[in-house]
Parts: structure tokens; sequence; C-alpha cells
């Protein structure tokens, strides 16, 4: 078996140790979401304002499962989310309509 051959100082262990190459390297792509605030990093998404959109989707998901019950009653054309106190406009026919009973998130933009 590989056996060391002779005592290593205390000076080369601690130099060895303590090389910078084995130092975890400092992060300077961190930024601040526009969004919430948050910290995040420059080239991916914010993972606050991620689960929050996240989070709504569940949510829709459940009203679309509830009015069809199940996947595969899911009609092929395109889908329009209203919020509470808001109509349909001529842009929204021919959409199937998911109406949801609360106000709508500033970040979730209609159109
Ligand atoms: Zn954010």
């Amino acid at each position: 078996m590989a056996a060391p051959k002779k005592r290593r100082s205390i000076e080369v262990n601690r130099c060895r140790r303590r090389n910078p190459d084995r130092l975890i390297p400092v992060k300077r792509n961190i930024d601040v979401c526009p969004e919430c605030g948050n910290l995040k990093l420059k080239h991916v998404l914010c993972g606050h304002c991620y689960a929050k959109v996240k989070a709504e989707t569940q949510q829709i998901r459940k009203e679309i499962g509830k009015k069809e019950g199940g996947p595969f009653n899911a009609p092929t054309f395109e889908t329009a989310v209203l919020y509470d106190g808001e109509k349909p406009t001529e842009k929204d026919e021919g959409k199937r309509i998911i109406e949801r009973a609360r106000k709508r998130p500033s970040w979730f933009l209609q159109n």
C-alpha cells in the first residue's frame, strides 16, 4: 500500500492547505433583482420571482383542471387568464377563458 516515506513539516502542510488555489473563489457576478430587490446571479432568473410565478401558474393549472377535468380534455387554442374585475376584450375572442377570483399580481401583465 502507498504510505508516506517522510514526515511533512507543519509549514509545508500549512502552505499546502492555505494555498490560494484551494480557496473558494469570490463571486463577482451577483446582482440585485430589478423586480424584488433580492440578490441573484447576473445570468439567471431570480429565484424569489420564479417561485412567485410558479405558485401562480400552479393555481391557474388547478383552475383549468377543475374546469376541464384532466389534461386530455384541453382545447388546442390559446388561453386567456382573467382576474377579478376584468372583462374579456375582442382580442380574447376564440380563446378559452380562465377566471381567477383574486386581484391580478402587478408582475403578471395582461396582453
Ligand atoms: Zn426577483
